[in-house]
C-alpha cells in the first residue's frame, strides 16, 4: 500500500507526487483546524501528515528540526529566550532545549491535537515537551505575536503551509510584530519552502520578510520528503550588518556528537544557494 502526496492540490498545482510505502494508517482524524493522520511506513518509521502534506518521518525529522533550530541558536550569542510558532510534534523544542544558554522557550502552536498525537505516536520527537524550560501555549501565533515587544533572542517560525491555519504567518504585518518581537541583535527563521517547486511563494515570503527586517537569507536542507526533497529557511536579523560568520564555533564543536546533521561545516555551507533561488529572493 503507496501514500501518495500530489502536490497538485495543495498550495500550488505542480503535478508531482511523493510517493511512500506504508503498512497501516494508524490514527486519521480532523481537529478544530486541519486533518490529521498517521501511517506506519515500511522503512521511515511513523509518518505525520496534516491536510494531505507529509510533515515528518521517525527516520528524518532531524534534517528539518536541527537545521531550523540550531543555524539561529549558534549565531546568537546568548539566545536566553526563544519562541516557536507552530512546531506542535516538539521536535523544534527538542533541538532548541539542547542549548543550555536556553532559559526558556515559549511554543505556540494552535492544535493541541498535534501535541497529543506526537506524544502518544512520536515520543522521541515530543521528548522534550515536558521540559520545565518549556513554556507550551494553545494559541494561534498571530495573536500571540502582537502582545510582546522586545522579548525574544531567536523566534523560529515552525509552521505548516501558508495556507488557512498559517496564511497569516507570512504577511507583512505578522513579520513586522515579529520584529518586534525580537531584542536587539535578535533573528528570525521562517520555513521557507522549496525553491524548486514554489518560487511564488517564495517571492513572497522573503519580499514580505523585507518588508519588516533590515536583512534576510536564505539557507537550505535536504528533507526527503518535503516536495523536491530540497527546501528552505529564512533567516532574518533585527538589525543590519549581522556577521554571519562570528558563531558560537566551541558550542557548536561541543554538541556536534549529539547530532546526525548539523555540523561546523555547513553552518556556512548551508547560505550557499544556487544562482535560481538566489536571484528569486533578490
Ligand atoms: N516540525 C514539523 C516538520 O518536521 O516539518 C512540521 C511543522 S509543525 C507540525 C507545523 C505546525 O504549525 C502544525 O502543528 C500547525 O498546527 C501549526 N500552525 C499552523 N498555523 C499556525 C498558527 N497560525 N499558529 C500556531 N501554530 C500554527
Amino acid at each position: 500500500m503507496w501514500y501518495n502526496e500530489d502536490q497538485d492540490e495543495h498550495i500550488i498545482s505542480i503535478g508531482a507526487r511523493t510517493s511512500i510505502r506504508v503498512t497501516k494508517k494508524l490514527y486519521e482524524k480532523q481537529s478544530n483546524f486541519q486533518k490529521i493522520e498517521i501511517y506506519q511506513t515500511d522503512a521511515f518509521g511513523k509518518m505525520m501528515v496534516l491536510d494531505n502534506c507529509i510533515m515528518l518521518t521517525d527516520a528524518n525529522e532531524f534534517a528539518y528540526h536541527e537545521m531550523i533550530a540550531h543555524v539561529p541558536l549558534f549565531a546568537h550569542p546568548n539566545p536566553e529566550r526563544v519562541l516557536i510558532i507552530g512546531g506542535g510534534d516538539g521536535g523544534t523544542a527538542r533541538e532548541v532545549l539542547r542549548h543550555p544558554q536556553v532559559k526558556e522557550c515559549v511554543m505556540v502552536e494552535i492544535d493541541e491535537e498535534v501535541v497529543n498525537v506526537s506524544r502518544e505516536y512520536f515520543p522521541a520527537i515530543a521528548a522534550e515537551l515536558d521540559n520545565p524550560r518549556l513554556d507550551l501555549r494553545i494559541e494561534d501565533g498571530m495573536a500571540y505575536i502582537r502582545n510582546n515587544e522586545n522579548a525574544f533572542d531567536v523566534i523560529l517560525i515552525d509552521s505548516t503551509d501558508p495556507v488557512g491555519i498559517a496564511e497569516n504567518l507570512i504577511t507583512v504585518k505578522f513579520y513586522e510584530e515579529t520584529h518586534r518581537s525580537l531584542k536587539k541583535g535578535g533573528i528570525m527563521v521562517a520555513q521557507a519552502e522549496s525553491p524548486f517547486y514554489f518560487a511564488d511563494i517564495q517571492r513572497k515570503l522573503f519580499q514580505n520578510i523585507k518588508g519588516a527586517f533590515p536583512a534576510v537569507s536564505m539557507y537550505l536542507s535536504q528533507i526527503p520528503f518535503y516536495p523536491s526533497g530540497t527546501w528552505s529557511f529564512a533567516f532574518a536579523t533585527q538589525e543590519a550588518g549581522f556577521d554571519r560568520t562570528n558563531y558560537r564555533v566551541a558550542d557548536l564543536k561541543a554538541m556536534e556528537h549529539q547530532l546526525q546533521y548539523f555540523n561546523e561545516a555547513l553552518f556556512t555551507g548551508c547560505f550557499a544557494i544556487p544562482t535560481f533561488a538566489k536571484k528569486m529572493i533578490e
